[in-house]
């Protein structure tokens, strides 16, 4: 008999992956964790059951949450995750030679365990000398933090369970606090297409726009995400998304990627007019 994972995007809406092979089931203290082969996407990591990542589709994710704000800043040199205990971002953050350390500050110990087990695409950089992983609630972390990080990249589930805290005015005023003179601050924002995502992206961005003066909102294309349209927010004290940034310094690094490229980025700025009429209303 066939297996399909189903997640459901909203009331009326369902999105099925055929599952080869259940890899890894576990409740921890903060929520149920699969992890899954597919035929089509590859590995599959859930929690409480919706998709985190595919190896398949993540390489979009991870390269637009990273190397936006990696190519605007001029100097990243010490970088605050908090999220993410996948891996992929820190995965795209230490190809960078110029970055001296990532603390990833990740609630949840057990996602960090099986994904390095089941997920060397993503976890397989974990152990990179640069990187200090704290377990801990990243809302809790930040309190203590002032004036230390040029990046904080916030690589958050959604705004319910454990990562609630993580959209709230409390957090990113934190943040602000936490970034360097110069610092830049980038979180996953949720979808704008369904109401009750485009509702939590309107939230977050409002309590963005309150604590920080520069405040956009970014897109990529991400097929196992609810609509597959995905929005990223960035927020900084000095620096403008793409006016004024040093696109020929970032090439001449030479990083091989597959989605992040110096057109795209700009363009990734522009957004769909019904995108930018729900963020006007906040
Ligand atoms: N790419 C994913 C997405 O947008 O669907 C998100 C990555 S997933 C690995 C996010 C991680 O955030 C989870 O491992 C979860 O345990 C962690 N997390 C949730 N709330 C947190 C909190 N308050 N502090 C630190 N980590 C948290």
């Amino acid at each position: 008999m066939d297996l399909w994972f189903t997640e459901n995007h909203t009331e009326n809406v369902r999105f099925s992956i055929k599952v080869d092979k259940q890899l890894y089931t576990g409740q921890s203290e903060f929520q149920r964790i699969d992890i899954f082969d597919s035929e089509e996407f590859g590995r599959v990591l859930a929690l409480d059951g919706y998709v985190m990542l595919t190896e398949k589709d993540e390489f979009m994710y991870h390269e637009m949450i990273v190397h936006v704000p990696m190519c605007v800043h001029p100097n990243p040199r010490k970088i605050l995750v908090i999220g993410g205990g996948d891996g992929g971002t820190v995965r795209e953050l230490v190809k960078y030679s110029s970055v001296e350390s990532v603390d990833l500050v990740e609630i949840d110990e057990e996602v960090v365990t099986a994904c390095k087990e089941y997920l060397p695409q993503t976890a397989g950089m974990l152990e990179d000398p640069r990187v200090n992983t704290h377990f801990e609630d990243g809302l809790k972390f930040i309190r203590h933090h002032e004036n230390e990080y040029d990046l904080i990249i916030v690589d958050s589930t959604d705004p319910f369970g454990p990562g609630e805290g993580l959209f709230t005015r409390e957090f990113y005023g934190n943040c602000y606090k936490a970034l360097t003179d110069d610092g830049i601050m980038v979180n996953q924002h949720e979808s704008p297409f369904y109401a009750n995502d485009a509702y939590a992206m309107q939230r977050a961005h409002k309590q963005i726009v309150n604590s920080f003066p520069i405040a956009r909102v970014y897109q990529a294309h991400i097929p196992t995400y609810p609509s597959g349209h995905w929005l990223f927010g960035f927020a900084s004290k000095k620096y403008h998304p793409y006016n004024d940034v040093d696109f020929e310094k970032w090439k001449k690094l030479g990083l091989k990627l597959k989605y992040y490229n110096t057109n795209l980025h700009s363009a990734s700025f522009a957004l769909p007019t019904y995108v930018e009429e729900l963020l006007k209303d906040v």
